[in-house]
């Protein structure tokens, strides 16, 4: 195994050598506004996903202490062997409802939830069309799959999708798939178009929501309402570790036949253990907290508008977007990570991101607004900012 060490050892020193090594901050509490950051104690936190501020929300937390007192710490079973709990019925039952749909299964992250969707779907005749900007769950999901061929079509560009599918109009089925909101760029799919494009070439729209579920949509359900075509996506997917209480989890929602293949068939379920029923537990309250009323998500726009104004004002270039997601266009990464590391000694955790996660000269620095800020930690983060 020289081999292997010698070029981890290699790999390793040129991710230092170039400044992207990344190097793991531990936080000694919940996630929250703010976070107690083990070397540097507390800061407003501006990167993590906990868009509603549930994660740390007291009717979550009771629900998931309750999960755990009646079901304990978990399945220690696969779905179909033993481990499915009244609790999974719960928060599928929940999430088919939110998400408009007949039905939906959870998964152990929405990581599990794209590779084991796109791995039982696609059949050996069929064409996957997927955004050339999807993350990383749905490029993997596509390379596990076996099309006939996969097909990326350029990003949010409805045109050359149309181009691409009527060249495959032979397939036995084709499948677009797209994310919701971009996380790198906070833009938005243009569901509308898609849905039409899909419709007139007999093509199947999964989308992964997974930052737009909890943000987008006057309700909340995301990409879809926002768009207007709520229950004309074929498919859904999404994460319950960013806005619907931050925990982990991920589901797939979509015709109660999907699902059953999926029971049937997929094997991150067949094969690998069930959601913690903690998590199945505070997921579910956390999304009838947003069935309950928009308080949470109003809150959250408010803030998106305050931080973006208060950010153009100041001079940052700002992405134009309706998401949480706000991404400030620095190019050069090494004055990126300079700028992250200023705003982190000012009390503002906002981290840089350089390629190869975004492309060369593209560095930026990724906001991400929570509903859980106040005016007073807004006024904060734009002061330092401001500073800069
Ligand atoms: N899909 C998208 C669009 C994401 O942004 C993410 C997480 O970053 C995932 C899927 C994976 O979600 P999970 O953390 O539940 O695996």
């Amino acid at each position: 195994m020289a081999g292997f060490e010698e070029r981890t050892s290699k790999l390793l020193t040129e991710l230092h050598n170039a400044g992207t090594y990344k190097q793991l901050r531990y936080i000694n509490g919940p996630m929250a506004a703010t976070v107690n950051l083990e070397d540097r104690g507390e800061v407003i936190c501006l990167c993590s996903n906990n868009y509603l501020g549930l994660a740390n929300h007291p009717e979550v937390l009771s629900a998931a202490h309750a999960g755990l007192d009646k079901y304990a710490a978990g399945t220690a079973s696969v779905r179909f062997i033993c481990g499915t709990y009244t609790c999974h019925r719960g928060i599928e039952e929940t999430i088919a409802e939110f998400a408009g749909t007949e039905a939906a299964l959870t998964y152990v992250s929405c990581w599990c939830a794209n590779e084991a969707l796109i791995g039982t779907i696609v059949s050996r005749n069929d064409v996957i069309f997927s955004d050339e900007l999807n993350h990383a769950s749905i490029i993997d999901g596509c390379r596990l799959s076996r099309p006939r061929e996969r097909m990326v079509y350029a990003h949010r560009d409805a045109a050359d999708l149309e181009e691409k599918l009527k060249a495959n109009m032979d397939a036995d089925a084709r499948w677009v798939i797209t994310d919701g909101v971009f996380s790198m760029e906070g833009a938005v799919a243009n569901l509308r178009e898609l849905v039409d494009v899909c419709k007139r070439n007999d093509a199947r729209l999964i989308v992964d929501d997974s930052h737009g579920v909890g943000v987008l949509g006057r309700t909340g359900r995301g990409t879809p309402e926002h768009c207007d075509v709520l229950g004309k996506v074929d498919i859904i997917t999404g994460t319950l570790g960013k806005a619907l209480g931050g925990a982990a989890g991920g589901y797939v929602a979509g015709s109660r036949d999907l699902i059953d293949l999926l029971v049937q068939h997929s094997r991150p379920s067949l094969f690998s253990n069930a959601l913690p029923p903690t998590v199945a537990c505070s997921a579910r309250k956390a999304i009838q907290l947003l069935q309950r009323d928009t308080v949470l998500m109003d809150r959250l726009r408010n803030n998106i508008e305050r931080i973006r104004t208060g950010l153009t004002d100041r001079g940052f270039e700002c992405q134009d977007s309706p998401t949480a997601i706000i991404p400030i266009m620095i190019g050069d990464e090494a004055e990126a990570i300079r700028k992250s590391e200023r705003l982190l000694e000012l009390g503002v955790w906002v981290v840089a991101f350089g390629f190869p996660v975004v492309p060369k000269g593209k560095a930026r620095l990724r906001v991400q607004v929570s509903a859980a800020l106040t005016d007073e930690h807004i006024e904060k983060v734009l002061d330092a900012f401001g500073s800069l």
